[in-house]
């Protein structure tokens, strides 16, 4: 069934908004209405990938949002891209994630870290949606301590042979490109012997493995990464030798306010489709939102949000201005994440037994809404970013 998802609007016009975030959030809305809507819960019941969707986006100028005209993107900034994430999310995690997947780990680090060259060959693809990218730092060994990387990349002459497995990669599959990590030293175990590589798809002993069935975000692609004896040309290796995991901890800066936005529009989502009930239904004689626990806790959902809202927007805010944003994306995402399972879990309260059933998404959304607290760095890895970037403010 389609969700109903226009009832609640806690949107208000938000001091990071210019006139054309407005119009942008205005079309994405309604794009993700009409468009990614419909289809979110068969996608969730199939797990099929929406390639129709992603299409579609590519056309709207939405799979490459912050980048330049002359790399094939849009032009516009961060904030207006946190704002397609949260739309689109909405309506349907995977949409949402498949979108700042592709966007903040697949194409950022190549945009930020490579040569000319480099950008001129990969960037214009994936900034224009012609084709996905993704990004492997997971593996088996390396989760929270992406440090502990065993996938290995050894020089060959004017090649790099490439072996070992990552896990989790989103838009695995379908990715024309996978931004990587690998030991260029396989006996050492600082950070100083980790590159970052870019592989491409169709590339002699890159294979996919194991495709992940999850709890929630079950149409969006999550890959095992199989490199067995990989030749990559060496100008596939991306920044200076041994800075690859600087650049993947800086991607990932930037990747957590996506998760953020990401947050977000699923616990706007959770609230839509809780007050459009609770504004119909009546137990008592009354309407559930004219009951006062039912009415605390839309307002607690509501509230919440809103903060949230202003903590990813002014993390993009400042990154689109240069200035630090690594604390403020980790507030964001921490925040935004958890406020996303507790509206979940509350849209599921305030349905009650039809919370519980698939009639309604609140229990897609309470699936999906979970991975925000783990992907890019758990909450707990989150706490430990925050807390390190105080004592060291507090040291300064
Ligand atoms: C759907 C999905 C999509 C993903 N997409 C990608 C992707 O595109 N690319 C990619 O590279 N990865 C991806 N990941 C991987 C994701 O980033 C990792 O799962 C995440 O970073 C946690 O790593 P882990 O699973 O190994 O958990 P672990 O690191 O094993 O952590 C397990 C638990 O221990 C806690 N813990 C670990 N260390 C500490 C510590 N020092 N202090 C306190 N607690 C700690 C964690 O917070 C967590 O609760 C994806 C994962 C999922 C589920």
């Amino acid at each position: 069934m389609t969700p109903p998802t226009t009832s609640a609007d806690t949107s208000v016009p938000s001091p990071f908004l210019t006139e054309e975030h407005v119009q942008i959030r205005d079309m994405v809305r309604e794009f993700a209405l009409r468009e990614v809507a419909p289809i979110a819960s068969e996608l969730d019941e199939t797990k099929r990938f929406p390639h129709e969707t992603v299409k579609k986006l590519a056309e709207l100028g939405l799979l490459g949002v912050p980048w330049p005209q002359e790399y094939g993107g849009a032009g516009l900034d961060h904030v207006a891209y946190m704002i397609v994430v949260e739309e689109l999310s909405r309506v349907c995690g995977t949409t949402g994630i498949t979108v700042a997947a592709h966007t903040s780990l697949g194409t950022a680090p190549i945009y930020a870290f490579g040569t000319e060259a480099q950008r001129r060959k990969w960037v214009p693809r994936l900034a224009s949606g012609e084709a996905l990218g993704a990004f492997a730092l997971t593996e088996p060994g390396a989760g929270s301590d992406a440090k502990a990387t065993k996938v290995t990349a050894v020089r060959d002459g004017d090649a790099w042979v490439v072996n070992g497995t990552k896990i989790y990669c989103t838009n695995g599959t379908h990715a024309a490109s996978i931004v990587f990590t690998a030991r260029t030293d396989p006996k050492a175990t600082g950070t100083d012997s980790i590159c970052a590589f870019v592989v491409e798809k169709g590339t002699p002993g890159l294979h996919y493995g194991k495709l992940e069935d999850k709890l929630g975000l079950r149409g969006s692609d999550t890959r095992e990464i199989v490199f067995q004896d990989c030749r990559l040309p060496a100008e596939n290796r991306l920044g200076p030798e041994g800075g690859g995991f600087g650049q993947f901890m800086k991607t990932l800066e930037g990747g957590r306010i996506s998760i953020g936005a990401m947050a977000l529009g699923l616990a706007q989502g959770a609230l839509d489709v809780a007050l459009a009930h609770a504004r119909e239904r009546k137990q008592f004689g009354l309407r559930l939102v004219e009951m006062q626990a039912v009415g605390n806790r839309l307002a607690d959902m509501a509230m919440e949000i809103a903060a949230a809202r202003n903590l990813v927007y002014e993390a993009a805010w400042r990154k689109d201005r240069g200035m630090p944003y690594a604390l403020q994306g980790s507030y964001a995402k921490l925040f935004a994440s958890e406020v996303a399972m507790r509206a979940a879990h509350s849209a599921v309260q305030v349905l009650g037994g039809i919370g519980y059933t698939r009639e309604y998404p609140a229990e897609r959304i309470l699936r999906d809404s979970k991975l925000t607290e783990i992907g890019e760095g758990t909450s707990e890895i989150q706490r430990l970013v925050i807390a390190r970037h105080l004592d060291k403010l507090a040291g300064a």
